[in-house]
């Protein structure tokens, strides 16, 4: 298998450099910028497997870049946060971060976090199953491409596995709890805002009747016509 590359963005020195020497003692090929544009540079040029991403930065913020570069190609992001900023959190999620950390967190915590996300994503592309078929919605798996009405729409890699998982389980209704676990790997139930911001995503995406909010309760995908 090819060394996986994790691309590093973050300002502050010693933190960049504590949290590549341990991700390079895990394994990784590490690459490390220290702003904006830098990050959006290297992301093109290095193709890395998944980006750590601070969101405070100079040039232009963590958030940006994420829009930038998700709009390139997917990727798992894992963002971190200077304090328990919850606006930056939601707009995080919903430009398409993947999950986040909030400083300051451990290396052992990073690490861990990390080879969650890049086991999620390897799990989901090995066991790739044939196209789903929703109304006018095409899931294809192999590719992890969807399109709609013919035309491709970009989701992030969490968005697109949350929508593999409620297409597999049609008009079912899925707790908010049942879907961190299955789709996330969180099994303390924390977080279930995270689903919610991505739910959003996938409504704003493919059309705000697709998924049916149970209050109190979870989501559940109607099939469209
Ligand atoms: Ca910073």
């Amino acid at each position: 298998m090819r060394e996986r590359r994790v691309l590093v963005v973050e300002d502050e020195r010693t933190i960049a450099e504590s949290v590549a020497a341990r991700l390079r003692a895990e394994g990784f090929a590490v690459d490390i910028a220290g702003d904006g544009p830098s990050a959006v540079e290297r992301f093109r040029s290095g193709q890395p497997d998944l980006v750590v991403l601070d969101v405070m930065l100079p040039g232009f913020d963590g958030l940006e870049v994420c829009r930038q570069i998700q709009a390139d190609r997917p990727v798992p992001v894992l963002m971190l946060t200077a304090r328990d900023d919850e606006t930056d959190l939601l707009v995080g999620l919903a430009v398409g971060a993947d999950d986040y950390l909030t400083k300051p967190f451990s290396m052992r915590e990073l690490a861990a976090r990390v080879h969650v996300l890049l086991r999620r994503v390897e799990r989901a592309s090995a066991t790739a199953a044939p196209a789903l078929r929703l109304g006018d919605i095409e899931i294809n798996q192999a590719e992890r491409r969807v399109r709609r009405g013919g035309a491709d729409v970009h989701l992030t890699p969490t968005e697109f596995d949350l929508l593999v998982h409620l297409a597999g389980r049609p008009r079912a209704v899925l707790p908010r709890e049942r879907l961190l676990a299955d789709v996330w790997g969180w099994a303390d139930g924390s977080g279930t805002r995270t689903v919610d911001s991505h739910v959003k995503a996938l409504r704003r995406k493919l059309g705000a009747d697709l998924i049916r909010t149970v209050h109190g309760v979870g989501y559940a995908l109607e099939v469209p016509a």
